[in-house]
């Protein structure tokens, strides 16, 4: 079992209290680097998830707004406590994750850039009177918060996905019910005790709730308190989503699932692109929704960029993550291992080649799946079709400009995509044609705390960061000046 200052509650936190978990249901989270269970956490009933909104609800301040200093402290208590405790937040989401301890440490970071970010740009959100008089009247428009927000989250970024949520929801305002994916709750448990213990937040401006999705997504869908949803995850429970929250008409935030274009140009730096490939695709052992899914390289640097990337792949370490030099830790789970093996297969028995990694039967138990290259795909494979959340490379040729883009559009999904070539006018042309919410030139990184980020198409609606983020979780409300 887990020991950490930290986890001293494993139950939910509702109104500032952590709830006393009187049924006392619970459900185990798992270690998967060792597949041992080092939690129980509670699992509520859906009378305690409407307590939750109801709590919320109590915070929620229309008439006397919590002021502009006092979000913005909120929003620096929170970004100091979390870089003040970035090492145990580290070790404990490495534990029920499996990414490595010093990418587990990034991500810690990378959150309180978030709650950094907004606690800086905060007095955007100030009111303000448009030059303009229509209708013979001077108008001053006001940021409301939208009311109590409910912010659904992954595991594949345990404390990031609800750091770009909760900044932005703090700072408009909102109160919020939060659920961590039953995978990873223990980061979600930290970050509320850290809050707790550190942070003066008005009872009810934050509550965790825990257990199963189907009961909490009702309640969070059906409960006409809570009038927006922000949720990152698959596009299948997205959709529901969108069904379920139809008839109340519910303002949804919808980060969903992705299927990135990664492609090499002939011009490119191929050194450049393959260092960025590894970065990009093997963060979190392939599983972010912004890592390459299908890399096009050139027909003519086809050889050249598999010698260089499988050169780079096989010196990579494979373990749990808690060891300091391991480059890529367990999957998350016996379902994502089993997707990969899966595209592998697929993509060997319609007739890729494997360049590095191991053939799908000689891979050995447990959830470490190793890095692994397949060149020679194409448009009927799984991993060409699917985000396939795993260390999978699968390269497909290419020959002109307009057949990459026709390509790499060519998904239902819009999130992430990169471009590597030394031409910036042919780099201008394909960002122009790609349908993606975000397009990386001779960089395979992804989202900042500073710029919105969000899909295109099936990948999603609104965007998460930069001022469009905070925009989000207000209305805009127009009245007579003075008022
Ligand atoms: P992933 O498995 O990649 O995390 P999911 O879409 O399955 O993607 O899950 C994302 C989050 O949504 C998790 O917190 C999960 O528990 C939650 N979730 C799953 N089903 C529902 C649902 N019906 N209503 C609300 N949340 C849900």
């Amino acid at each position: 079992m887990i020991e950490s200052p930290l986890l001293e509650n494993l139950t939910g936190y509702i109104s500032g209290r952590w709830t006393d978990n009187e049924h006392g249901n619970t459900y185990d989270v798992y270690n998967p680097a060792k597949g041992e269970v080092v939690a129980q956490v509670a699992s509520m009933s859906e009378g305690e998830v409407n307590a939750a909104v109801d709590a919320a609800k109590s915070a929620l301040r229309l008439t006397s707004p919590y002021s502009i200093a006092t979000r913005r402290k909120w929003l620096e208590d929170i970004r100091d406590t979390l870089r003040n405790n970035k090492e145990e937040m580290g070790r404990i989401l490495c534990m029920e994750h499996g990414k490595p301890l010093k990418e587990a440490r990034g991500e810690v970071d990378y959150a309180a850039s978030f709650f950094d970010y907004y606690s800086k740009h905060i007095q955007l959100l100030d009111s303000h009177t448009i030059p303009e008089k229509p209708k013979d009247c001077t108008w001053t428009i006001h940021y409301r918060p939208i009311g109590v927000v409910g912010l659904i989250t992954p595991w594949n970024f345990p404390i990031a996905m609800i750091a770009k949520k909760l900044s932005a929801a703090l700072a408009a305002g909102c109160p919020s019910v939060i659920k961590p994916a039953s995978e990873t709750p223990l980061t979600m448990i930290a970050l509320f005790s850290l809050m707790d213990k550190h942070v003066d937040l008005s009872d009810g401006m934050v509550n965790l709730v825990m257990g199963k999705a189907s009961v909490i997504g009702k309640v969070l869908c059906k409960n006409p308190d809570v009038p927006m949803l922000s949720f990152t995850g698959s596009t299948e429970v997205g959709r529901k989503l969108i069904v379920d929250t139809a008839e109340q008409v519910k303002k949804l935030s919808l980060e969903l699932g992705g299927n990135a274009p990664f492609i090499v140009f002939d011009d490119a730096d191929l050194d450049a692109a393959a260092d960025n490939l590894i970065a990009n695709k093997f963060r979190g052992g392939g599983q972010t929704c912004v890592c390459a899914n299908r890399i096009f390289v050139h027909e003519e640097v086809a050889d050249v960029f598999c010698e260089k990337l499988t050169g780079r792949v096989n010196t990579m370490t494979v373990g749990d993550g808690m060891n300091e030099d391991v480059d890529i830790g367990p999957l998350v789970n016996k379902q994502g291992f089993d997707k990969v093996k899966r595209h592998l297969q697929d993509a060997l028995e319609k007739g890729a080649s494997l360049m590095a990694g191991k053939l799908p039967d000689e891979l050995g138990e447990g959830l470490f799946f190793p890095p692994t290259v397949v060149k020679g795909v194409s448009r009927e494979m799984c991993c060409y079709q699917e985000e396939t959340f795993g260390p999978l490379v699968p390269i497909v040729l290419f020959g002109t400009e307009e057949e990459v883009i026709e390509a790499g559009n060519d998904t239902e999904f819009g999130l992430a995509s990169y471009v590597f070539t030394a031409d910036a006018e042919r780099a201008r042309r394909v960002t122009a044609g790609l349908r993606f919410g975000h397009v990386g030139w001779n960089t395979g990184t992804g989202p900042t705390s500073e710029a919105p980020f969000g899909g295109m198409k099936s990948s999603g609606i609104g965007r998460e960061g930069g001022i469009e983020g905070l925009l989000e979780f207000v209305e805009a409300q127009t009245v007579p000046r003075g008022f």
